[in-house]
């Protein structure tokens, strides 16, 4: 066995249907009294609920986080918190209000207790990411990674299909990218194949039936594993291009990595196969690359990246930044096969 180095991650996870009832406990055992509820406008609705189910313990509702924190929002919520006298955030919602509570945790250190609601995995990392005149600069910091994770399958299934599936399949990328990372480890690498398996298995469930608890907690638990590994091991050309795609053309998020992952694994195939093999055994498959894409297609996602709103013009400026301060892949970066996978992904082929 080769060696290798674990970095477990601090943080307590309650897991299970009505595990939300246990939020007023949690609170208590921070030690914190005056909670600051997060969501985005979206879901402002079931923030304030949730603020009324605790009664003196909610100190108040900020329900203006957005997709990739702007710096103006991240402080008007920090003044917010401030104000109110917050002593805990408690982040309702999926990766943009876990985000924004990161953001107020990066500069005030306030424990953030994360109740997601979408597979997106930031809850279990301690990632952050900050967006400033357009540009978004992401970092890794333990102030960041919230204290607490609560999931509660209910609060999934009022996630519409598209997005459960995209979101799902974006998870799996956080897995798939773990399994061939250059400080990949064994213990990490149970996680990702099981977080696959779980997705794999629970996705065309809910597709099915969205409101299938069973199904919805199978894929809570690989999100939930999915974000463990993208929490604890780098990533490589898949997320360095979903980076890429989602911060300069401002592509949807859990779309572009839907569309781009079978693209990646394509390309990685030949220099990851015991990764590869573990991705196809994941998903039932011969071929982790196809599996991929047919997981997507088969349950409706978008394949193509000029369906999501990527023009022919973007794919040079997306290849030559896609190119510069590459991540580290298990395949060398080079600009002929990356313009082909690019060009793959642009029209919706079926990966080569
Ligand atoms: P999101 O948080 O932007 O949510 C998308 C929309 O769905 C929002 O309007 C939200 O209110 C709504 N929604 C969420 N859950 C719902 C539910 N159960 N029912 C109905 N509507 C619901 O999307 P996301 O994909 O979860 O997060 C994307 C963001 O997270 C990106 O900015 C990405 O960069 C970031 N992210 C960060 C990390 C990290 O480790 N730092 C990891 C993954 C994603």
């Amino acid at each position: 066995m080769k060696p290798f180095v674990y970095n477990g991650l601090p943080s307590r996870v309650i897991f299970g249907q009505g595990s939300l009832d246990q939020l007023g406990r949690e609170i208590d055992l921070l030690g914190a009294t005056r909670a600051l509820v997060l969501a985005t406008p979206q879901q402002r609705a079931q923030a304030d609920a949730l603020a009324a189910s605790l009664g003196s313990r909610a100190a108040g509702v900020y329900a203006e986080a957005v997709m990739h924190v702007p710096v103006e929002t991240a402080r008007a919520a920090r003044e917010f918190a401030a104000r109110i006298g917050a002593d805990c955030a408690i982040a309702l919602g999926g990766g943009s209000t876990t985000g924004l509570g990161k953001a107020i945790a990066l500069e005030t250190s306030l424990p953030i207790i994360a109740i997601p609601t979408t597979y997106a995995g930031s809850e279990m990392t301690p990632i952050y990411g900050l967006t400033e005149a357009g540009v978004k600069r992401t970092g890794r910091d333990l102030r960041v990674l919230p204290k607490t994770v609560i999931y509660d399958p209910a609060l999934t299934t009022t996630l519409p299909r598209a997005l459960s599936l995209t979101s799902g399949i974006n998870a799996i990328a956080h897995a798939a990218e773990g399994l061939y990372a250059q400080d990949a480890n064994p213990i990490v690498s149970l996680m990702a194949e099981e977080g696959i398996r779980a997705l794999g298995a629970g996705l065309p469930r809910v597709m099915q039936d969205p409101a299938d608890q069973e199904a919805r907690a199978e894929c809570l638990y690989g999100a939930w594993l999915c974000g463990s590994v993208l929490g604890s091991v780098g990533m490589a050309l898949h997320h360095k291009l979903c980076h890429t795609l989602g911060g300069t053309f401002d592509l949807p998020h859990a779309e572009a990595h839907t569309i781009v992952l079978a693209h990646v694994l394509a390309y990685n195939r030949d220099a990851a196969p015991v990764a590869m093999k573990r991705i196809a055994r994941a998903l039932h498959a011969d071929d982790a690359a196809q599996a991929v894409f047919d997981l997507a297609r088969d349950n409706g996602a978008p394949t193509a990246l000029k369906d999501i709103g990527l023009k022919a013009d973007d794919l040079d400026v997306a290849l030559t930044l896609a190119l510069k301060n590459p991540y580290w892949n298990p395949r060398p970066v080079e600009r002929e096969p990356l313009r082909v996978l690019l060009e793959n992904a642009f029209e919706g082929r079926r990966p080569t």
